[in-house]
């Protein structure tokens, strides 16, 4: 084996973490001791599950029949062809039951914590998103569930916070702090510890203590694996560039997991830069972080002088995290990914873009992919391919993106 290949095995999903939950430097389990043997425990039953003919069954019938996998890969012929450059291929997480990639570890999640015997299953929720997939896995499987939320996110997403208790799940606002993801996920952890062992904290993303940064990459690898046949069979090779917008990091990892050995496919994973670089206006973490702690967890991390995460605000709640999953922290030192940012504005005019040219609302956070891949794509020949990962729908953000950018975009 020559170094490179030796390289290259060393990012297969099965190499990665090592057994204490290490990604290189990143990652493993930095938790009060009252949750260690709980974390262990949920380790060694996702090991075993991970396994099991039974659960392996019982979720690909979920996922063909409830939320109507595999999600389609779609060829933006217009919108390739008003840019002129690289062909734009859309990976549909939009279409997903719930509309979003979130489901996929949802399920995976509300299964475990079944298998576990726990009650009731709690999460953190930024745009609401993720919580309104753990409600609906919790209702499908039959879970109690509490989802803590930022006062000004259940302000921003007031759709999303009805859908889950129509679901019959519990919506618990916080309200320190900056109101958002980060004193959510702050809250949620703390209702966890109060209770470890009747409730199982389903994270929203590809963040938090060993083995959660696994656990749900393992469940959000099924895009990655259909995309990689979906696009062959349509193009006939594999796709020469990838883009995911990154918050936590879940539904990138999710594509970027069954490519990162094929050295030929480039890969971007996008950040938002929100209204600024300034301190306190964006959350481009892997861009402008360094390495800390948060979470239980050691990654990338924007910090004040004090090492508390910093704050972040930009236009999507799903990526308002000033953390990220320590594989993509990883990808980074290793240079496998390439980290790139995206702005407010530039995100709006992907919104508006792809639903204009294509008939496709998108999630803000995907239309921070969206906006990437469309600078990407003019630098390109007609021939090279892009594969975005579409990670959400946008009809959570209609009225909010009218009531701020509809007079630009011709909306009265
Ligand atoms: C939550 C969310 C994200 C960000 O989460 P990741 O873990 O980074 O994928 C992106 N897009 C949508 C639509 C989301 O709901």
């Amino acid at each position: 084996m020559t170094v490179k290949e030796d390289k290259l095995t060393a990012l297969a999903v099965e190499n990665m973490p090592d057994e204490n939950g290490f990604f290189g430097e990143y990652g493993g389990r930095f938790i009060p001791p009252a949750l260690e043997s709980i974390m262990e425990e949920i380790e060694q039953a996702y090991l075993e599950i991970r396994k099991d003919p039974a659960f392996i069954e019982e979720l690909a019938v979920l996922n063909k029949h409830f939320t109507g996998r595999p999600s389609p890969v779609y060829h933006c012929k217009a919108l390739s062809e008003a840019i002129g450059g690289g062909q734009i291929y859309l990976k549909r997480e939009d279409l997903n039951h719930t509309g979003a990639h979130k489901i996929n570890h949802c399920l995976g999640e509300a299964l475990l914590a079944k298998r576990l015997g726990k009650k009731k299953i709690i999460a953190e929720t930024g745009a609401g998103q993720h919580g309104v997939a753990l409600a609906t896995a919790a209702a499908l499987v039959g879970l109690e569930c509490d989802i803590y939320m930022g006062e000004v996110d259940i302000a921003k997403e007031y759709p999303n916070v009805v859908r889950m208790q129509i679901l019959g799940a519990k919506v618990v606002p916080v309200g320190h702090g900056l109101k958002t993801l980060k004193e959510a996920v702050d809250a949620a952890f703390e209702a966890y510890l109060a209770d470890p062992v009747t409730q199982l904290y389903a994270i929203g993303s590809v963040v938090g203590p060993h083995p959660f940064p696994m656990m749900v990459r393992d469940f959000q690898s099924i895009i990655g694996r259909e995309a990689r046949e979906q696009i062959q069979e349509m193009t006939g090779k594999l796709p020469d560039n990838l883009v995911a917008c990154v918050g936590g990091g879940s539904n990138a990892i999710g594509l970027f997991s069954a490519f990162l050995q094929d050295e030929d496919v480039n890969i971007y994973g996008v950040e938002p830069s929100g209204s600024s670089l300034n301190y306190g206006e964006h959350a481009a973490t892997l861009s402008l972080g360094t390495p800390g702690l948060i979470h239980g967890f050691k990654s990338y991390v924007l910090q004040d002088d004090e090492g508390n995460p910093a704050p972040v605000n930009t236009i999507a709640s799903g990526l308002d995290y000033p953390g990220v999953g320590p594989q993509h922290s990883y990808l980074k030192d290793v240079e496998r990914v390439n980290y790139e940012v995206i702005n407010n504005d530039e995100a709006i005019d992907a919104f508006f873009r792809l639903s204009r040219e294509e008939g496709i609302i998108p999630a803000i956070e995907s239309s921070h992919a969206v906006a990437y891949a469309m600078k990407l794509a003019a630098t390109l020949d007609r021939d090279q391919t892009i594969l975005i990962n579409l990670s959400g729908r946008g009809d959570k953000d209609i009225d909010f993106v009218v009531e701020n950018y509809g007079k630009k975009y011709g909306i009265e």
